[in-house]
C-alpha cells in the first residue's frame, strides 16, 4: 500500500464547455512517485496540476528511456465511476519497465495510485454518451548523465485529460495504409514495450500515410515486409470466412488490453478464432474471393474501429462496401455495454474508483 500525500489545488480551473477533442485539456491534479537507486520508490503524492523542472541532461531526453500506459474512467449508468481492467495495464508496465532497464511498479501500487488520483479529479470524468477521462500514467529517466546507462532516478507520474467521444457521428469505418517500406519494430526490439521510442519510429510512416489521404498505418513484420502487425496505437482483426483472425503476439505487437478483451468475447461467442500469422497476400487472395468479410482496430482510445479501405502498393481493398461490420458493431457495443454498465461485467472487467 503506498501511503500517498495529497494536495488539493487552492485554483481549480473552471471545467471545459463544448467539444472535449482528445489530449489537450488536463485535470487539476496529478500524481507524483520518484524512484532513487537504493531507496526504491518513494513519496507518492497528488499535488496541484503543474509544470516539471528538470535537468536538461535527464537522461530521457538523450536516450529515450521512458515508458507510458493509457486507459479511461468513465461513469457508469449508476452515476458511479469505473476503470477498465487497471490491473491489466499495472502489468503491462512492468513488461515494458523490465524492456527499458526501469524498475518494477508493484501492480496494486499501480492500480492504488490510479483510483486516488482519479478519485480527486473524479468531478473531471464527462458525462455526455462516448466520452470518458484518458488516464496518461508515465515514468521517465531523470538521472543527469549523457553517459548511455540505466538512470538511477525515475519520475512515475500521471495526468489526465477529459476527452470526447471518438466517434461524434457513430462508428465510422476508416481508410489504412498497409507500410510497405518503413517498419515499426523488430523480434528483439521494443515492439510489445509501450515506450515513446515505438511512436518516434512511426511518424515517418504517419505522415506519408496521411499525406496519401489515409488516416492510419498498418505495420508489416520488420524482417520479411510479408506479415501484418498492428495499425498505430491499435490491434488488427480480420473476419475472413466466418473466422476471426488477429496477428499472435510475436514480440513485435504490443499486446493490447482490447484486443485481449475482444478475443475474450468472441471465444465467449463461440466464434471460432485465430491467432496466427497473416501474410498481407493472404489478405489480398481473401479480398478477391469475397472472404474478407470485416476489418477492425483495437484499441483503448477508439475501442473498436472499422477499417472501410486498405492500401497496399498499387491494391486499394474496399472492405464490407465501406460501411461498418456486423461484428464490429456488436463488439463495439458489448464492450462499452460491459464498461457503462449497460451489460453485465461477467469477466469482471470493472473496478468502481472510491
Ligand atoms: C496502446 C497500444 C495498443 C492498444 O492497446 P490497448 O491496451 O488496447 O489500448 C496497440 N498498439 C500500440 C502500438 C499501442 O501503443
Amino acid at each position: 500500500m503506498l501511503d500517498i500525500k495529497i494536495t488539493r489545488t487552492t485554483n481549480p480551473k473552471a471545467k471545459p464547455e463544448g467539444p472535449l477533442g482528445f489530449g489537450k485539456i488536463f485535470t487539476d491534479h496529478m500524481f507524483i512517485m520518484n524512484y532513487t537507486e537504493g531507496k526504491g520508490w518513494h513519496d507518492p503524492r497528488i499535488v496541484p496540476y503543474q509544470d516539471l523542472t528538470l535537468s536538461p541532461a535527464c537522461m530521457v531526453f538523450h536516450y529515450g528511456q521512458e515508458m507510458f500506459e493509457g486507459l479511461k474512467a468513465y461513469k457508469g449508468e449508476d452515476g458511479k465511476s469505473y476503470l477498465f481492467r487497471p490491473d491489466m495495464n499495472g502489468k503491462r508496465t512492468n513488461n515494458t519497465n523490465d524492456r527499458l532497464c526501469i524498475p518494477q511498479i508493484p501492480v496494486e501500487d499501480f492500480v492504488q495510485a490510479v483510483q486516488a488520483v482519479v478519485k480527486v479529479d473524479e468531478d473531471w470524468i464527462p458525462t455526455e454518451p462516448g466520452t470518458s477521462l484518458y488516464i496518461r500514467p508515465f515514468i521517465i529517466a531523470t538521472e543527469p548523465f549523457l553517459g548511455v546507462d540505466v538512470s538511477e532516478t525515475y519520475l512515475f507520474m500521471i495526468i489526465m485529460s477529459p476527452s470526447g467521444a471518438y466517434y461524434a457521428e457513430g462508428l465510422k469505418p476508416v481508410g489504412i495504409w498497409i507500410e510497405d517500406d518503413y517498419v515499426r519494430a523488430v523480434k528483439g526490439g521494443m515492439g510489445y514495450a509501450k515506450t515513446g521510442g515505438n511512436y518516434a519510429a512511426s511518424l515517418a510512416a504517419q505522415v506519408k500515410a496521411h499525406d496519401g489521404g489515409y488516416s492510419q498505418v498498418l505495420w508489416l513484420d520488420g524482417v520479411e515486409r510479408k506479415y501484418i502487425e498492428e495499425v498505430g496505437a491499435m490491434n488488427i482483426f480480420f473476419k475472413i470466412d466466418g473466422k476471426i483472425v488477429t496477428p499472435e503476439l510475436n514480440g513485435s505487437i504490443l499486446p493490447g488490453i482490447t484486443r485481449d478483451s475482444v478475443l475474450t468475447i468472441c471465444r465467449d461467442w463461440g466464434l471460432p478464432v485465430e491467432e496466427r500469422k497473416i501474410s498481407v497476400d493472404e489478405l489480398i487472395e481473401a479480398q478477391k474471393t469475397g472472404k474478407l468479410e470485416e476489418v477492425f482496430g483495437s484499441g483503448t482510445a477508439a475501442v473498436i474501429s472499422p477499417v472501410g479501405k486498405l492500401r497496399y502498393k498499387d491494391d486499394v481493398m474496399t472492405i464490407g462496401n465501406g460501411e461498418i461490420g456486423e461484428i464490429s458493431q456488436k463488439l463495439y457495443d458489448t464492450v462499452t455495454g460491459i464498461q457503462l454498465g449497460k451489460l453485465e461485467d461477467k469477466f469482471g472487467w470493472r473496478l468502481e474508483v472510491k
